[in-house]
């Protein structure tokens, strides 16, 4: 018989029993691979939560419903804990700080990222403030064949881009250069790139023009990538900050997001009320703006980069020293250290600068500036913090953390509707050096302290600013809610006792409160403890070519 020659009702029959099957593959697979049961779901969306149990096959989220009949190889008890999506985090030290990546990449040296996965962290977006690897495939593809627990996208930084083509200098780039940098912007975004991040606080990165942004934002929007910034002044200028990243976004054609926002300096406090109207003016006329913020009064970055000046900052470590070996030189930039003490990221005091990691003296860490500079049998003025901040710059620097953002500012930012919960942390070795304890804490501490205790946030709204809110701003459409279809990462926790542990003192501590962590529908942690799973997948953008 010709095929042509068959009777339309076979072929009719034939068409329903097939999409019958498909009806039925669907809703009810014959076995699942983990089913949990008696949970409150907080779906990410900010609606309600609602009692559900949760099929999961393979890597993905197959049954929400009541009650789930189906034969699980594995069945997990919420005992009515609170089940949430998997949390995203869009701003991570994963492949290092500031500068150059280091020689081994963090979450290469600890794939497993405990401090993250332990907060019910599933997603880390690395690249931040402008500083990435370039190119950035090789890195992606090290921590892709390392194997990693969590899953892991990446910006690329125009700090590293710029630094790259021309070096650390205080000029803007030649037609040349740019087409060069424009580029290495589109290298990345080919590479996997969810878009560009900017560190305009930061050398060489503060030596650009607006423009200068402007023309690499427009290479990374039009290949659907997004703009995000650690801004140029979070101090007395932050509001004309806030502006020049609302403008990137518009005249770039792209998303724009400002990143850890927050208002620096006892002189600066309550400025958020007026950067969060420029941005709901933003919003207001069509400019697709939005923010991150983390719990904490304290920033951290490098010694030089947070207490001296950007001009004192130009060129190689070489010209760093020798203006600091010129006196004349060294009492200029002293003076402006001072006033940074006194005005700016110092929080008014040395004492509320303290020394975070130091890998030329790891006895440092932990000590506060104006103790390392009596230990150096000097006094415990300002001039003599300015000095001591000179002598760690000379020894080869140290990261630091800075006492100098008001409470209240944090909680307006939070409580802002655009604005998600990101902790510039880094992925830490435990027990090295003594980071932030935003590295170990900034989620649950979200959770314990602004939920819980301050009430600032509901629960459901909260988990929307670290799940779904994150995820569609990186246009992760797959992940940070949980329904049928989407990708298997979730967190189990228990609201009464969720709380972060870390302190600036002793930040080396786990969260409490967390009982169960998913990744692609793999345990990665439960009973207290990481598993051997390492489930984390790279998340690459939009422009990427294989
Ligand atoms: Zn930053």
């Amino acid at each position: 018989m010709r095929r042509s020659g068959r009777p339309p009702h076979l072929i009719l029959r034939l068409a329903l029993t097939l999409m019958a099957s498909v009806v039925v593959l669907r809703a009810q697979p014959t076995r699942l691979d983990l089913v949990i049961r008696n949970a409150r779901v907080i779906d990410g969306t900010g609606s309600p939560w609602f009692r559900s149990d949760i099929g999961i096959l393979g890597d993905a989220i197959v049954a929400m419903a009541r009650r789930i009949d189906t034969p699980a190889t594995r069945t997990v008890d919420a005992d009515n804990q609170v089940v949430a999506p998997g949390f995203v985090d869009v701003h991570v030290h994963a492949f290092g700080g500031v500068g150059q990546p280091p020689p081994v990449l963090p979450i290469v040296e600890v794939p497993t990222a405990d401090n993250y996965v332990r907060q019910g962290v599933t997603t880390l977006i690395t690249g931040p403030d402008g500083f990435s690897p370039v190119p950035l495939r090789p890195a992606l593809e090290l921590a892709e064949k390392t194997g990693i627990t969590p899953n892991l996208g990446a910006f690329i930084g125009h700090g590293s881009i710029r630094t790259a083509v021309f070096g650390s200098v205080n000029r803007a780039p030649t037609a040349s250069e740019l087409e060069r940098m424009r580029t290495l912007t589109r290298d990345g975004m080919r590479d996997g790139a969810l878009g560009l991040s900017t560190g305009l606080f930061y050398v060489p990165a503060t030596f650009s023009t607006t423009d200068e942004i402007v023309e690499l934002a427009k290479v990374a929007g039009a290949m659907g990538g997004i703009h995000i910034s650690h801004m140029r002044d979070e101090e007395l200028g932050v509001e004309a900050s806030v502006r020049e990243t609302i403008a990137i976004g518009e005249l770039g054609g792209l998303p724009t997001h400002v990143t850890h926002h927050k208002v620096i300096g006892k002189a600066s406090w309550g400025k958020s009320v007026d950067t969060l109207r420029l941005i709901d003016e933003a919003r207001q006329r069509g400019v697709d703006v939005t923010l991150d913020v983390y719990p904490y009064p304290a920033s951290s970055t490098n010694i030089s980069a947070a207490l001296m000046p950007s001009w004192a900052q130009e060129g190689t470590r070489d010209d760093i020293l020798k203006r600091l070996r010129d006196p004349v030189m060294r009492d200029r930039i002293a003076r402006e250290t001072v006033r940074i003490i006194l005005e700016g990221r110092g929080g008014g005091d040395a004492h509320n600068v303290m020394i975070s990691r130091c890998d030329w003296n790891p006895s440092l860490a932990g000590q506060r500036l104006d103790d390392v500079a009596a230990g150096r049998g000097k006094s415990r003025s300002v001039e003599d913090a300015a000095d001591t901040a000179f002598w760690l710059v000379e020894n080869g620097d140290c990261g630091g953390i800075y006492f100098a953002i008001g409470e209240e500012d944090i909680q307006r930012v939070l409580r802002h509707p655009a604005s998600m919960v990101a902790s510039d942390g880094q992925v830490v070795l435990f027990g090295r050096a003594s980071p932030h304890p935003r590295s170990y804490g900034t989620f649950v501490r979200v959770l314990g302290r602004y939920v819980r205790d301050l009430k600032v946030l509901t629960l459901e709204d909260a988990i929307r600013k670290i799940s779904s809110y994150p995820a569609q701003r990186i246009e992760l459409t797959d992940r940070g809610v949980l329904r049928e279809g989407m990708k298997a990462d979730l967190v189990m926790f228990d609201p009464a006792t969720v709380r972060d542990m870390a302190t600036f003192e002793q930040p080396h501590q786990y969260p409490q409160g967390i009982s169960v962590v998913v990744v692609n529908g793999q345990v990665a942690f439960e009973n207290g403890a990481m598993t051997a799973a390492r489930p984390g997948r790279i998340l690459y953008g939009p422009g990427r070519t294989p």
